[in-house]
Order: C-alpha cells, then sequence, then structure tokens
C-alpha cells in the first residue's frame, strides 16, 4: 500500500492511523487520509484474498476462499460513516466543507474483486490500490475547485495530529483476564525470574534464583504492571504488585518512584 503511495501527486498530504473523538464520545478511527487543497480522500485498506463479490440477493459482500463463503463485515457502511464524522469533525472546527471521497482499497494483488451488482456510487469507491495513483488523477480532474488555503491546509493537518486519541489498551479487558490471573512480584533483571524478596532492614531486593541484589528493581516491575493493568499506581496496587504487606513500606517505595513521563523511558521486562 505505501508503496502505491509513492506515486501520488506532491500537493497531496497523507496522514495514518487516525483516532479521533466523533458524535456523542465515541472514537472513529481512520486508517490512512490523503488531503489536499480541494477535497480529502479516506482510504480504509483491506488485505483479503479469495474471491470478492457482491451479492445482489443478499445485498452483501461475500468472500469465496477454499470453497467456504462468508460474508464481510460491511466495508461500504463503514467507510460512509468514517465520512460523515469527519464531515462532522470539520465543522466543529469551523473549516470550510470540502469533498470528502470514502474507498475500500482492496491490497492483495491475488484476491479477485468483482463489483457486478453494486450501485454506480458504491462500485467507484471500492478499487485495487495499484490503482490508487490514477484514482486520485481523476479525482483532480473532477474536484478542481479549491476548498482550502495553503494555510487552512496546514492548520487542518495539524488539527488532525493535535486531535489524535490513541487508544488505551486495556490488556485485561482484552483477554478477559483480572489482576489475581497475573504473576506478582519483582522481576530480576538480572535472570528475569519473578523471584526478588524486599531486604526491608537494608533496603535492597535480593534475587532468590541468582542472587543479584538491587535497591530499585521494583521500578520496572511497577511501572510494567500498573500500565498492565491500566490503573494508577496507588498504594494498595503496588503491595500486591511488590508482594509487600506494609503500606508503610510501600508508602516510602512509590515517594521515590520516577515521575509518569520518566517511567515511560524505562525498559520493558518479559512477562507471563
Ligand atoms: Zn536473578
Amino acid at each position: 500500500m505505501d508503496y502505491f503511495l509513492q506515486f501520488i501527486p506532491n500537493e497531496v498530504i497523507v496522514m495514518h492511523d487516525l483516532r479521533l473523538k466523533g458524535i456523542q464520545q465515541t472514537f472513529f478511527q481512520l486508517d490512512t487520509i490523503l488531503l489536499n487543497k480541494n477535497f480529502i480522500v479516506i482510504v480504509e485498506v483491506k488485505h483479503y484474498s479469495g474471491h470478492i463479490y457482491f451479492d445482489e440477493g443478499s445485498k452483501q459482500i461475500l468472500r469465496k476462499v477454499n470453497d467456504v463463503t462468508e460474508g464481510l463485515p460491511n466495508l461500504l457502511s463503514q467507510i460512509h460513516r468514517q465520512k460523515l464524522q469527519l464531515n462532522q469533525f470539520l465543522l466543529e472546527k469551523n473549516y470550510p466543507l470540502v469533498p470528502i471521497i470514502a474507498l475500500a482499497v482492496f491490497s492483495n494483488p491475488s484476491a479477485i474483486i468483482e463489483t457486478k451488482g453494486l450501485p454506480t456510487a458504491q462500485r467507484s469507491a471500492i478499487i485495487r490500490s495499484e490503482f490508487l495513483p490514477e484514482k486520485l488523477e481523476s479525482l483532480q480532474a473532477n474536484y478542481s475547485q479549491v476548498r482550502f488555503s495553503e494555510k487552512q491546509l496546514h492548520s487542518l493537518v495539524s488539527s488532525l495530529s493535535e486531535s489524535h486519541a490513541p487508544e488505551q489498551l486495556n490488556i485485561l479487558k482484552e483477554y478477559q483476564l483480572s489482576i489475581s490471573d497475573l504473576k506478582m512480584g519483582v522481576e530480576c533483571p538480572k535472570c528475569n525470574q519473578i523471584n526478588m524478596v524486599r531486604n526491608i532492614k537494608f533496603g535492597y531486593w535480593s534475587c532468590l534464583n541468582c542472587s543479584f541484589s538491587s535497591k530499585d528493581a521494583h521500578i520496572v516491575t511497577l511501572h510494567d504492571l500498573s500500565s498492565l493493568v491500566n490503573h494508577p499506581l496507588t498504594n494498595k496496587l503496588a503491595r500486591q504488585i511488590l508482594q509487600i504487606s506494609s503500606r508503610h513500606v510501600v508508602y516510602r517505595l512509590l515517594k521515590h518512584y520516577p515521575s509518569p513521563n520518566l517511567s515511560q523511558n524505562l525498559p520493558h521486562g518479559q512477562r507471563q
């Protein structure tokens, strides 16, 4: 896909993987959007293999692979919704209205795509990735009216990237786990076993497996586990993670815990 994007005209700006706030606190995601002064193109790329065709009876896009036929999630209504949401975004930010063209792009060269039976408007929304540069040329010819000034276009690009809200992964939810499913305890930076005990009197961790000792081995563990469970690092959670029962000991450890921004740079340990 990125290979074909090399051939598009210079005046087109390409943005990838945007997640924006849509209507009623929902978010919408845009794989790729192409912007210029005349129009915006939403590109949703699918790498489906097999024979993809429109079934007039069920009004559904179907795919047949190895004699198995399945319905594909409704791609055309998905891109239509993205188009409406992006339009709403432009309205709210007071940008001039601009034609938005939504395309479903099939990138697997071995797939057979058949659009017979689809209404013309929908048919022209489906293309193979190698035709993307050509498609853009024809859009340039069709939408020749300039809608954005150079300044507005660049302001829109910064507004889009500033509004991008990365998804906070909730791994526990995704895998239907609870905190009790995770292996708690401090990981040894030397042998990677979760087998360190705190020498409370002298204030260090020592590994029961390889005897390595460390003053701050808990920092990486606290960071990894609290981000994994996507929960603020409270004293209670830290006691669970570090397997220390004393709230006072944990209080002292957390007092010297680096600020969240710093902790993002900590290396990630392996944890199962
Ligand atoms: Zn060790």
